[in-house]
């Protein structure tokens, strides 16, 4: 999942960035709010992490630039304390959530993780294919009750490739949600890690789930 920082402070924004990575997700910060824009409209963001007051664009005119550009990925704004107008009008222009400056970094997590939680058809916040199952909140994994360890990139490629489930993705797709914007993509590392991905995943267990679509990309799913 590829998170986007808003966020003009130098020390927010890094401390946001780094415990974000910490838990698998792929982050680019922007330190203003045109770039911050710029970004946004690049990229397809699982997430935005949105601070209101901002050099350049502030956060209320991305909010309705993106709300009335049909953009639906979820926002939470940061405001500061007592600015209870600050998050009415944030919300009614379209942001998802807020949280309060200063915020503890476990609260953002909770409400990333909810809010990432939306818009699947599955309630349960625990994602299970078959015998496959993550946890994202313990960042666990286990098939058929074994546990399963993975490196951090290996991780946020299956809770993208779970999340999605059914779907082919293409690498395109895979690039744009698991890596931040440093990726080069004209390198096979998306097949290396698939790759390594079923070797943990697949190897010796029965059905395989993660299948490549010849000339596509990859799917993972239960076939019939
Ligand atoms: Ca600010």
């Amino acid at each position: 999942m590829r998170i986007l920082v808003i966020e003009d402070e130098d020390k927010v924004a890094s401390f946001i960035k780094r415990g974000l990575e910490e838990e698998r997700y792929a982050v680019d910060v922007a330190p203003d709010g045109d770039e911050g824009m710029a970004l946004a409209d690049l990229a397809p963001y699982d997430l935005i992490v949105l601070d209101l007051m901002l050099p350049g664009m502030d956060g209320f005119q991305i909010l309705k630039r993106l709300r009335d550009d049909g953009v639906a990925t979820p926002v939470i704004i940061l405001t500061a304390r007592n600015a209870v107008d600050d998050k009415i009008r944030g919300l009614d222009l379209g942001a998802d959530d807020y949280l309060t400056k200063p915020f503890a970094f476990a609260e953002l997590l909770a409400r990333v993780r909810a809010l990432l939680r939306r818009g699947q058809t599955q309630a349960s916040p625990i994602l299970k294919i078959a015998d496959l199952t993550l946890d994202p909140a313990a960042r666990r994994v286990t098939r058929a009750e074994q546990r399963i360890e993975l490196t951090a990139k290996e991780y946020a490629l299956l809770e993208y490739l779970m999340r999605h489930h059914g779907r082919v993705l293409t690498r395109t797709m895979i690039s744009e949600h698991v890596w931040d914007q440093t990726f080069d993509s004209y390198t096979n590392v998306i097949d290396v890690y698939v790759n390594y991905l079923r070797k943990k995943v697949d190897q010796g267990f029965e059905p395989k789930l993660i299948h490549t679509v010849r000339g596509v990309g990859y799917t993972l799913r239960e076939e019939p």
